[in-house]
């Protein structure tokens, strides 16, 4: 079996314009939404919004006995209004493992309730050199001590809060995509680098005509990032769920951005060792460039699965991100092999 090409620059169009859509958990609907106006045109694909708000795209074939899903999630780092301040600027509360001191001076959106948004971006309490002196580089970048300044006429509390903002608004960081010589440099990689590969393969696969080897789920989640992403979503039928998501890259890690890592052990403990054999044969027969990896601070929607009680199969895969809930960065090469390695696992036994 030889795998069917995947259309590299068409993927990467299609992962800016993901990285472009602002997704902070809890506020994924325009995320979904692309990711099924892009899918839509696959006439083997239905489609069902869980009722979280996530997207299952289910992939249905006659004589199926063991199907099988694959997950990844659109949700991102981000933070919400906390409170709004007596000198007219807001206090957040961060949504995930948001990273304060990788999104200072940030842009920002805030996303008001009545559909409305402003401009804006994060500081430190303390941030003119000329006012604070060393006190600038010494503040704690913390919730306390970090604040979003509105590009809006306001120095009070009321000022702003004729602005319609309210505590509860999501605030997203820009994602500052940036691709050069086949790098792609960018906040909130994690996921949708995943994201991206899940639907190259779905594509690839489609275009050539063929069909998966087992009926095939699609889970795009929308809150992994605060830990319950697929608890649900996943039908009790599916006998294997492989979980895409970013490969942690950094100081003592095999992990790297031109390949894609087949994690065996996170902070959740160690995978499915049959699943994970399976997709290691796979990458070995297809000549998938990947590496073998244990991530220390991380937990995967393939866990919030098995923690809500999914009997299946787990195994976690996915591309290597350096820099990872700061600004991220990854290599077209590892998103290369991980959408082989998904249209691998598509298509064989
Ligand atoms: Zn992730």
């Amino acid at each position: 079996m030889t795998l069917p090409k995947i259309g590299t620059n068409c993927s990467l169009d299609c992962l800016v314009r993901l990285l472009n859509t602002p997704s902070p958990t809890g506020y994924t609907e325009q995320a979904i939404e692309l990711v099924e106006q892009e899918l839509k045109g696959i006439a083997a694909l239905q489609f069902r919004r869980t009722r979280k708000g996530g997207l299952v795209a289910k992939w249905e074939v006659e004589g199926s006995t063991a199907p099988r899903a694959l997950t990844a999630h659109v949700d991102t780092l981000g933070a919400m209004v906390k409170e709004i301040k007596a000198n007219g600027r807001l206090a957040i509360t961060r949504i995930g493992g948001l990273l304060l001191n990788a999104v200072e001076t940030e842009g920002c959106w805030v996303f008001t309730s009545r559909g409305g948004k402003l401009r804006g971006s994060l500081l430190v309490n303390t941030a003119s050199g000329h006012v604070h002196g060393a006190k600038a580089a010494e503040t704690a970048r913390d919730e306390e001590h970090m604040e979003i300044r509105l590009d809006a006429r306001t120095t009070s509390a009321k000022e702003t809060r004729s602005l319609d903002v309210a505590p509860g608004d999501f605030v997203a960081f820009d994602p500052r995509v940036e691709v050069t010589n086949g790098f792609i440099r960018s906040r909130h990689l994690d996921d949708k680098a995943g994201v991206a590969a899940i639907m190259a393969a779905i594509k690839s696969v489609a275009e050539s005509g063929q069909s998966p080897k087992e009926t095939t789920y699609f889970l795009f989640s929308n809150y992994e990032e605060v830990g319950h992403g697929a608890a649900s979503g996943i039908p009790a039928e599916v006998h294997e769920l492989v979980t895409v998501d970013m490969a942690a890259v950094g100081q003592g890690q095999e992990s790297d951005e031109f390949h894609a890592t087949l994690c065996l052990k996170d902070s959740g403990g160690p995978y499915h060792h049959g699943l994970s054999k399976k997709l290691r044969e796979l990458a070995e027969r297809h000549a998938i460039p990947y590496k073998t990896d244990i991530y220390p601070n991380y937990g995967s929607d393939g866990e919030a699965f098995w923690r809500a009680g999914g009997d299946v199969a787990v195994a976690l895969i996915g591309p290597g991100v350096d820099a990872s809930h700061n600004y991220e960065r990854t290599h077209t090469e590892a998103l290369v092999a991980t959408a082989n390695w998904i249209i691998a696992y598509m298509l064989g036994d």
